[in-house]
């Protein structure tokens, strides 16, 4: 097993440790519904990018509201003969 030959000093350690901090998330706002988004990428809520439609699909916030529906059915679970 390798073993360093000297031990790294206090001021080399914390220099290389300057560069490890968290960067804040860049958002910008979507030119068309207005909500935060990652830049350069077609807004995920109503499918925009450069002020017109790209992406077919529904907007995030439909697919959310659908999906959180389909999981609630309690009647689909239940037996037939029940
Ligand atoms: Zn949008």
């Amino acid at each position: 097993m390798p073993v360093p030959a000297k031990r790294r000093s206090r001021s080399k350690k914390r220099r290389g440790w300057a560069h490890a901090a968290i960067q804040k998330h860049l958002l910008v706002a979507c030119g068309q519904c207005k909500r935060m988004v990652n830049p350069h990428v077609a807004c995920p809520f109503c499918g925009s990018y450069k002020g017109r439609a790209v992406v077919k699909h529904r907007p995030l916030a439909e697919r959310r509201s659908a999906k959180a529906k389909a999981t609630v059915k309690p009647e689909a679970h239940a037996h037939p003969h029940a």
